[in-house]
């Protein structure tokens, strides 16, 4: 920031009439009234997003009843600092969160198949945080993802690996082929020899080359880092590469994307060397009261994802790959097209010539069509705010129990939208005819 200009004492980051609004309920009611108007807001998401909407957002899914019951669970007024067991923790009385917190690490370890794993997490960009403080000192040289290929602020300069103030390089990408340049990366690695590399990707549609990257920066002790954030439910559910097992020295992610669990995070690896420096990392320093009701919900969807995971993401990435395919034969451009247009459940397209990501995702919700803009390779940073971009995904379309001929059933509706000026009320309709055909949540227990 420029410090010659002064901030205006009324600078804000938020939307002021939004603020003013809440403002004026404020000034205006009695406390009770006001506690109310939170609860109306909250009932009036739950009809629209909860009921009458398409929701593509590739970075929420709808959770269980179970789950949301236990998030609203007894337990998460009780605090549990410290480590599983009576000698790990501040306070007495934890004998049955030892039980929940044990069950959800253990099932975790079981769905990933790795020999570590921590449930403490109260989201991902925490366990980001928690790598590059356990891995990394302050100066050292990383490689990350650039965001217009996909990557996340999280592994950026204005995320946690810039905080602990580490030198960034690009890892060097195939924008044709949306995957990293191997031959170009190890030209780059060699001259920098970065102490870690991380494959964290938002914008996520094919597989990394791991293996060979780990082979490349072994060299000089260098490690990997997948922050698999989006694609964590799918590589549970074996449908998308495992990084720990192709070289990958610890792996963070979502428990709220693909994973479909409470909104939080999850860390998990395999060399015993690592536990100490990443649990100091996240207790004490990152973590204490860490909400053990979501942890209890955490381990009930890793229930659900031992008995559905495979079956419900092998669906979603056959949900993907149809909603890109039925996008493209309507003449819209979607990335990785020569490559069968996913291996995830995210869908992206090109959506510069009907106005751009940010106009067309507006245009869209109008439409209770939620998606959200995203930049692309042929963006710059800086055009963060208005990309080109529109990502799709189709995390919970698929647990409503969509199908591929829904998916294009979707599309079309969207490219009417795009390409032929359909009414937006009209394509509304037709939005919530079809949302309010889907009523059940699938892949859960009844
Ligand atoms: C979403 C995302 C994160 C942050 O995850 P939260 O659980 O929202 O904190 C980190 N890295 C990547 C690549 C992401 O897409």
């Amino acid at each position: 920031m420029n410090t010659t200009t002064p901030i205006k004492q009324d600078f804000q980051v938020h939307d002021v009439t939004a603020l003013n609004k809440a403002k004026s309920i404020i000034e205006n009611n009695t406390s009770a009234q006001i506690q109310q108007e939170v609860i109306d807001a909250v009932e009036r998401n739950a009809v629209w997003r909860g009921e009458e909407c398409l929701n593509l957002l590739a970075p929420e899914a709808p959770t269980s009843q179970t789950v949301r019951d236990l998030l609203a669970s007894e337990v998460g007024t009780r605090a549990a600092e410290g480590h599983i067991g009576p000698e790990q923790r501040w306070f007495a009385g934890t004998k049955h969160i030892d039980e929940i917190e044990a069950l959800c690490v253990e099932l975790l370890k079981k769905v990933f198949k790795s020999n570590y794993a921590d449930h403490r997490l109260v989201a991902s960009m925490i366990g980001n945080m928690a790598v590059y403080a356990a891995l990394t000192e302050p100066g050292d040289q990383i490689m990350t993802i650039a965001q217009p290929l996909g990557g996340h602020s999280s592994n950026r300069h204005d995320g946690p690996a810039g905080i602990r103030g580490l030198k960034i390089a690009d890892i060097p990408m195939n924008t044709e082929e949306l995957t990293v340049d191997l031959i170009e990366f190890e030209r780059v690695a060699k001259e920098l020899k970065p102490k870690l590399v991380t494959l964290g990707a938002s914008m996520t549609l094919f597989p990394f080359p791991i293996k060979e990257m780990s082979e490349i920066v072994k060299e000089w002790g260098g490690k990997i880092f997948f922050d698999g954030a989006h694609q964590l439910g799918l590589i549970g559910g074996g449908q998308f590469q495992d990084p720990l097992k192709e070289g990958a020295s610890v792996m963070t992610g979502s428990a709220g994307k693909t994973f479909s669990g409470p909104q939080s995070g999850i860390i998990v690896w395999n060399d015993p060397e690592l536990t100490k420096p990443l649990t100091d990392a996240i207790f004490p320093t990152l973590a204490a009261t860490h909400q053990v009701n979501r942890v209890a919900a955490l381990a009930a969807s890793a229930a659900e994802f031992l008995e559905f995971g495979e079956a419900y993401m092998e669906q979603i990435v056959k949900n993907a790959k149809a909603l890109g395919q039925a996008f493209h034969d309507r003449g819209i451009t979607v990335l990785g097209a020569h490559k069968g247009f996913t291996e995830t459940h995210q869908v992206i397209l090109d959506v510069k010539e009907f106005g751009g990501g940010l106009h067309v995702g507006h245009e869209l919700a109008k439409a209770n069509i939620i998606t959200n803009k995203n930049l692309i390779p042929s963006d710059r940073t800086e055009d963060w705010d208005r990309p080109s971009g529109l990502r799709i995904g189709t995390i919970e379309v698929t647990r409503l129990g969509m199908k591929e001929k829904d998916m294009a059933t979707i599309a079309n509706l969207i490219a009417d939208i795009l390409i032929s000026n359909k009414d937006l009320d009209v394509a509304k309709k037709e939005a919530l005819e079809m949302r309010k055909s889907f009523k059940k949540l699938h892949y859960c227990f009844e």
